[in-house]
């Protein structure tokens, strides 16, 4: 039997602000009523918008707010190979394909079938890459196009079969691998993305329940294909509520949501940040 163990996974993109508090304590506070174990994971992968400053700002918050986790701290950007090999063992399986549109010939292709599926994230890739044929691709390649990997998904559901996942709060759901499309395995700039490492690093560090905002439920599809390709085990979820302010907007970063260092510099007490988070609870949290 695994030991209880629940992660953290920030992006050291920028401070973190209320909602991340709420989300590392929810993540800690599972693992300590159950005797578990808590991790902290950096998730840098993307190089250009991370940075080492926020990783160390991040610890110095949650060490602020007195949460301890186990060292030493995975960080996704030293283990690129490793998903490397993990998206390898896809592409030979002939689960992926190149796709070299830029977001604005997607977007140009989006535009003109205004019936195009959707997804929670806005518009599912249109498949323009999907049967470009392979001589063709090869040859892109050899020329140096930028191109990314997708995963090619009917292939992928198919071969998976019938999938369901285990949410706390939710219950027992139907993966609709259909619902995400053709996402991205690995990026132009990195070879990796967050659905690769964050299911290869879920399962590789043991952990057993993966606790995170809701507005990642959709995720979660993807993740379950994935670790039935790769024949990973499977966590149980619990997707939560996101902590919103007075006026119903949720805290985001792009919202210059009070950062806790600000909080703390302002003279406020990680008590005083405790109380702030009960106080911006949405009615319906657990
Ligand atoms: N790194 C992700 C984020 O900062 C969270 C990933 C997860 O919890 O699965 O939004």
């Amino acid at each position: 039997m695994l030991t209880m163990t629940t992660r953290f996974a920030p992006s050291p993109s920028g401070r973190l602000h209320l909602g991340h508090a709420y989300s590392a304590l929810f993540a800690y506070e599972q693992a300590m009523q159950a005797g578990g174990r808590f991790l902290l994971r950096i998730e840098d992968i993307d190089i250009t918008r991370c940075k080492r400053e926020f990783e160390d700002g991040i610890k110095e918050d949650l060490a602020w707010l007195g949460l301890t986790w186990e060292e030493p701290v995975l960080r996704q950007s030293d283990h690129f190979a490793r998903y490397e090999a993990f998206l390898h063992s896809l592409e030979e399986a002939g689960l992926t394909y190149p796709c070299f549109c830029t977001r604005r010939e997607i977007q140009a292709e989006v535009d003109n079938a205004p019936r195009a599926p959707h997804g929670p994230d806005g518009a599912l890739y249109p498949g323009i890459c999907k049967h470009r044929p392979k001589a063709e691709a090869d040859d892109l390649i050899a020329q140096g196009t930028p191109h990314a990997i997708r995963l090619h998904m009917d292939k992928a559901a198919k071969l998976a079969g019938p999938l369901t996942f285990t949410d706390r709060a939710l219950g027992q759901i139907a993966v609709d691998p259909e619902s995400c499309g053709d996402v991205v395995l690995a990026r132009k700039d990195v070879p990796t993305s967050y659905h690769m490492a964050v299911t290869i690093d879920d399962a590789l560090q043991h952990v057993t329940l993966v606790t995170r905002g809701e507005d990642l439920l959709h995720a979660t599809h993807v993740h379950r294909v994935l670790q039935a390709l790769f024949g990973l085990p499977e966590p149980v979820y619990h997707h939560h509520p996101l902590l919103t302010d007075e006026t119903g907007k949720r805290f985001a970063k792009r919202d210059k949501a009070p950062t806790l260092q600000a909080l703390r510099e302002s003279g406020q007490s990680p008590d005083d940040v405790r109380a702030l988070i009960q106080l911006h609870r949405p009615k319906s949290l657990v």
